[in-house]
């Protein structure tokens, strides 16, 4: 569907309503407090609660990120863990959430997004793993004086993470372990292949317990917020920071991922050549599947459908109907694996004229063909496309995205159907076995 995105640019917002610090130097990140000049403005209020939240945040990750006193205590514990808990090394201030990547670069931004909540919601320090380097050069660095990338080395060195490791939180309870009973990190495997036991992550007692974790590592192909909403602990917080649920990414992504300046590069070459002069421009996303073969015509045919239905592109008209100076410019940018769809859109408006006169001109930046994921050169030029769908007025995209908090209820100890639980988590309407936030 087509979705509208804001109202007209505010150039003078450049920390987006308190949203952003200002903290930092403009040039280390040009796209860190541009992108007011090119984005709508938001449509969506932001909580005072969530500006000091993010600010109290600040304060913990630059007391407690790498390269601080406590920092060097906290890895060092890792290395060698206090034999008795006697209570007197605990280090109360500093505790640590660990991403690690897993899926494509849509589904990582979301992981990130998802663990940065629940950071926020549990007083711990984000940290990514980026030792195979395809973090490299994509995001600046979104806390002020501090990093958010693990230092090299600082986990104990491991085999890929996986549904079977021994740390991993579904393991320890099944061998009848508590939880935070003496190792010094945990493994949350937040992965759609999750089995019952690691689905009581989301589980209010078993928050408790994590809560003597030092070091909570988790991997994640998917936007668990949902899942966070859920738990009665985070409730009253949750209400608080977001007094709108739908939102939530909204919010959180504009603080969390400024492109990196080659990046914004991008963005900014192709903005200048194809978008600024244009008087209104659109986003058409197409992503496809393996699993849900579609032909290209019949895509084409639904991307049409659509766009004329939502007024988002003109209907046209015969060949040479109309040959004055053109009534508006409309620059389309089409971001797909796949080059055909653009194609057929531009043979379509340069065989034909629309009604009113517009002028449709289409571009692709990249049709990259297959994905390569942890490729750090086509997850740059897809964050650049991101972007660019973001700075447009309208945004059409393909249904299908990265779903999925778990199906257990806690209460009942048992199976259950999370989007008929609470009101405000309700079933995705293109994938029935996912949910979203109401
Ligand atoms: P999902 O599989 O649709 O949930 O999306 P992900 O972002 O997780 O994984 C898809 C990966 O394929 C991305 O990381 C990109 O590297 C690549 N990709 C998919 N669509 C596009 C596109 O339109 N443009 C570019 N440049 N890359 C894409």
């Amino acid at each position: 569907g087509a979705v509208p995105l804001a109202t007209v640019p505010d150039p003078s917002d450049r920390l987006l309503g308190g949203l952003l610090s200002s903290d930092f130097d403009d040039r280390s990140c040009l796209s860190r407090y541009r992108p007011a000049r090119y984005r709508r403005a938001s449509l969506h209020a932001l909580s005072p609660h969530l500006v000091s939240a993010l600010r109290r945040y600040e304060s913990l990750h630059r007391l407690c990120g790498p390269g601080t006193p406590a920092y060097a205590r906290a890895v060092e514990r890792l290395r060698a863990p206090p034999k008795a808990s006697s209570g007197d090394d605990v280090d109360p201030s500093c505790s640590y959430l660990v991403w690690t990547p897993n899926a494509g670069l849509g589904n990582r931004i979301l992981s990130i997004t998802a663990g940065f909540l629940y950071a926020l919601l549990t007083d711990r320090v984000l940290l990514l793993d980026g030792s195979r380097g395809d973090l490299d050069d994509l995001f600046c660095e979104p806390f002020p004086g501090s990093t958010w990338i693990l230092p090299r080395g600082d986990l104990p060195a491991r085999v890929k993470l996986t549904i079977d490791t021994p740390e991993s939180l579904g393991n320890t309870l099944g061998r009848g372990e508590a939880p935070g009973g003496g190792a010094p990190w945990l493994y949350a495997h937040l992965v759609h292949n999750y089995d019952a036991q690691d689905k009581l992550f989301f589980c209010d007692d078993v928050q408790a317990q994590l809560r003597r974790v030092p070091w909570l590592v988790f991997q994640a192909d998917n936007y668990f917020v949902p899942g966070l909403f859920l738990m009665p602990r985070f409730e009253r917080e949750l209400a608080r920071m977001f007094p709108r649920r739908d939102a939530v990414f909204h919010h959180l992504g504009r603080y969390l991922f400024h492109p990196s300046n080659t990046v914004w590069g991008m963005v900014a070459r192709y903005h200048g050549a194809y978008f600024a002069k244009a008087d209104e421009r659109v986003g058409i996303q197409v992503r496809t599947f393996k699993w849900a073969p579609i032909s290209t015509d019949e895509f084409y045919a639904q991307i049409l459908k659509c766009t004329h239905r939502e007024n988002i592109l003109p209907a046209v008209v015969a060949p040479a109907a109309n040959t004055s100076r053109a009534a508006k410019r409309k620059a389309v940018v089409v971001v797909s694996l796949h080059g055909e769809y653009s194609e057929m859109l531009r043979n379509l408006y340069h065989e034909h004229g629309t009604a009113a006169g517009e002028a449709v001109s289409v571009f692709q930046p990249t049709h990259l063909g297959e994905q390569h994921i942890g490729d750090k050169q086509q997850n740059q030029k897809a964050l650049a496309e991101m972007v660019l769908l973001i700075f447009s007025d309208v945004v059409v995209t393909s249904g299908v995205s990265t779903f999925g908090p778990p199906n257990y209820d806690c209460r009942a100890k048992a199976r259950c159907d999370t989007g008929r639980m609470v009101q405000h988590i309700r079933h995705c309407e293109d994938f029935p076995e996912g949910v979203q936030l109401l």
